[in-house]
């Protein structure tokens, strides 16, 4: 007998597995390789979040709470909606979970029958399309190229709309392009949504607060109110906070799927930690102030990257609005021989040629549903990027 199950058979093995497995051996033997792979802020949890948290096993808050969140922080999540996107929800129609990946796959669970259909414009992140198979869902990737920046047309949304459409995912800014959508952009994808009452859609926010150059944040339940009740914004602690490993994600939405998504969190996780629910309260109540610090440092980075990139044979990039993510074209290798003529015939093979030539980890664009491109994060300190800019331009030298 089959020991996996029907739904699970149905994820695909993930390509970045092989690259980050043989990422993990060489490190392991000693070689020393620059991780560009990860999706985390290199910076820690500011201090006062931290002493939340301290404080909150100090005064006993160590046991169950409310299964989707405690009424404190659903009122910190209530006040963050209110003042930084101008969003007016109850407490009722808010849900917390460990992570926005919970949060996420808590939605798409509670709502998806089998072979409805969940539009994914793409590059996407890697989880959006599994997370629909395991809820017995079909993922329709609509692919952005970059010469529409990566973001879904009004069109092209229209022209993916069938009638088991059940949700479009939308994530501005991006990972793992860190494309943003304008206010005007997110009305047209509005537009086309308002002539079709039977798609929700799921605003990944998680990205919100890292942005550069003056671009401006918005989302979409606040740009098309008449979307209001069926969109679940959903946004989290880990990436403006540097608070990924204390799991805290959240959302706002209508307040049936909230209830739904409750429910489903109840016979699953039960409550996010408790300390940790502390801690985020502190963290959307406190100051933002350290985050543009912080975002100077993200944008010079961005900025020292993109220069180095630029005269690098075979590769261009498009910069990016917001995230933590450069996202360049590799197309220009294909069909090139590395010293050991090998030939390069995908963005696979070229990953794995930065890996073992540059000893630098990066992510193949095919793992994000769009191919010629990697992803390389520049959430890690300016001496590793600045060594592994000129690793990887060394490399690509040596191509012929
Ligand atoms: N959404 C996107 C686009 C992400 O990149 C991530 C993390 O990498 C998440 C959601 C999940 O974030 P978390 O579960 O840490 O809140």
């Amino acid at each position: 007998m089959q020991l996996l199950g029907n739904l699970l058979q149905a994820v695909k093995p993930s390509p970045t597995l092989a690259i980050t497995r043989k990422a993990a051996d060489l490190k392991r033997q000693g070689v020393d390789i620059i991780g560009l792979s990860q999706g985390e802020p290199d910076f820690p949890t500011p201090d006062h979040i931290n002493a939340a948290a301290k404080l909150a096993i100090d005064k006993g808050l160590t046991r169950y709470t409310d299964v989707d969140g405690t009424p404190e922080l659903k009122a910190a999540i209530v006040r963050k909606f209110e003042r930084e996107n101008g969003l007016d929800y109850d407490s009722s129609e808010i849900s917390v979970g460990t992570g926005a990946k919970q949060i996420i796959f808590n939605a798409l669970l509670a709502t998806l029958n089998h072979g409805d259909e969940v539009i994914i414009p793409a590059p996407y992140w890697v989880s959006y399309p599994d997370m629909v198979r395991l809820a017995g869902g079909i993922p329709v990737e609509v692919s952005c190229p970059e010469n529409q920046s990566f973001k879904i047309t009004a069109a092209q949304l229209k022209r993916a709309i069938t009638p088991r459409t059940k949700w479009v995912i939308l994530n501005s800014p991006s990972n793992p392009t860190g494309a943003g959508y304008s206010a005007m952009e997110l009305k047209q994808l509005g537009a086309v949504l308002l002539g079709h009452p039977q798609v929700y859609v799921l605003s990944d926010d998680i990205y919100e607060h890292l942005r550069y150059d003056g671009w401006e944040f918005n989302t979409i339940a606040a740009q098309v109110p008449a979307l209001r009740n069926r969109t679940l914004t959903v946004n989290g602690v880990s990436k403006a906070y540097s608070m990924t490993g204390w799991r805290i994600g959240f959302a706002g939405g209508p307040k049936n799927l909230i209830a739904a998504m409750s429910t489903l969190q109840s016979q699953s996780t039960s409550n996010p930690c408790s300390i940790a629910q502390a801690a985020a309260q502190a963290a959307l109540d406190g100051p933002l102030d350290f985050l543009e610090s912080r975002n100077q440092i993200f944008r010079q980075r961005r900025d020292l990257c993109l220069d180095a990139l630029e005269t690098t044979p075979g590769l261009t990039c498009r910069r990016p609005e917001g995230a933590f993510y450069l996202f360049p074209s590799c197309e220009e290798l294909i069909n090139r021989q590395t010293p050991a003529k090998r030939l390069l015939s995908d963005d696979t093979d070229v990953c794995r040629y930065l890996l073992e030539q540059a000893r630098v980890a990066v992510v193949p664009g095919s793992a994000f549903g769009l191919e010629g491109y990697f992803r390389m994060s520049f959430a890690t300190s300016t001496e590793q990027l600045e060594q592994a800019c000129v690793r990887i331009r060394l490399a690509c030298e040596q191509l012929s």
